[in-house]
């Protein structure tokens, strides 16, 4: 019994952790999507790998383009390289800072060189490391204004959270050449930002999109939440975003949104770039809409 509510309470710490709400040890709805079959739980542990992943170095490459992965196996941070600087997507957790600083460094970059720094949304996972970043290289910071006071609650070692500039929904952020656009795609946070930029490569053009991320966390609260009334709104408009885009190359916050492992074993053993995967984006876009209306239909169900 001491096991049991000492591992129970591993998960909930766990959880808690991620910046993903309360525990819910439940595995939540299934959804089956062309053969590929999740519950919520499955889903979100898919993303965000074993404790260990979160930490360990992937072995930096480059994507497409200027585009390279600098992120850890389940943490993603891409950097765009350009004549005038370095944009960094994601500082990650802060003990993971010097984890990235060595995979720009061994891609043959300075990370003093970042200019700009930008995230998919304010969770730990994936911004905790904000200030540190600005610390080491004076990058400036930029989130989407709906995800600005939940940056500012972020404090690793009670430092304030840098935030430079305040963006919003289709908003550009342009750097040596090289333009991103930021798309609102909220419910999992307010201000999630799905990133879509044009990189060019063996002289073509490729429009390449990161998922903020349109994934239903366990624990999150669809019906009955006091704190965003209109989330399910939030996420019907996230989803009309998401199908509306123009994706050549997906990528994400978590490599487990694109098959990173799979693609990066592929790298190099064709002529085609193994990133290049329009029906993989629609298939993430499938499954995340999938898990929500599911998550929602039980909240529905249980609320009656
Ligand atoms: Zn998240």
């Amino acid at each position: 019994m001491k096991m049991l509510s000492t591992l129970i309470g591993c998960l909930i710490a766990g959880l808690a952790v991620f910046g993903q709400g309360r525990g819910n040890q439940a595995p939540g709805p299934t959804v089956t999507v062309r053969g590929h079959t999740f519950t919520q739980q499955s889903l979100f542990q898919r993303n965000v790998g074993a404790p260990d992943d979160q930490t360990a170095q992937f072995p930096p490459h480059k994507i497409i383009g200027n585009l390279y992965y600098v992120g850890t196996k389940s943490l993603s941070a891409f950097l765009v390289v350009t004549p005038q600087g370095n944009i960094l997507i994601n500082s990650t957790y802060e003990r993971n800072v010097p984890t990235i600083q060595k995979s720009v460094e061994q891609l043959g970059f300075q990370f003093s060189d970042t200019k700009i720094l930008l995230g998919s949304h304010a969770h730990g996972d994936h911004q905790e490391g904000d200030a540190l970043v600005k610390q080491l290289t004076g990058a400036q910071v930029m989130a989407m204004a709906e995800d600005v006071p939940a940056l500012q609650a972020m404090k690793p070692g009670g430092k304030d959270h840098p935030i430079d500039k305040v963006l919003h929904d289709g908003e550009s952020v342009t750097l040596g050449g090289t333009t991103l656009v930021a798309h609102l795609t909220p419910g999992h946070t307010r201000g999630n930002t799905t990133w879509a930029l044009r990189v060019q490569d063996g002289g073509k053009t490729y429009d390449v999109v990161i998922i903020g991320s349109f994934g239903t966390n366990p624990g999150t609260r669809l019906v009955g939440n006091a704190t965003v009334p209109g989330i399910v709104d939030e996420y019907n408009r996230t989803f009309k975003v998401a199908r509306a885009l123009k994706v050549d190359v997906p990528l994400g916050s978590h490599p487990g949104m694109y098959n990173m492992e799979e693609k990066f074993a592929k790298l190099g053993t064709s002529v085609q770039n193994p990133f290049v995967d329009p029906d993989g984006y629609k298939l993430e876009v499938d499954i995340d809409e999938a898990m929500f209306r599911a998550v929602l239909a039980e909240q529905q169900k249980a609320a009656q």
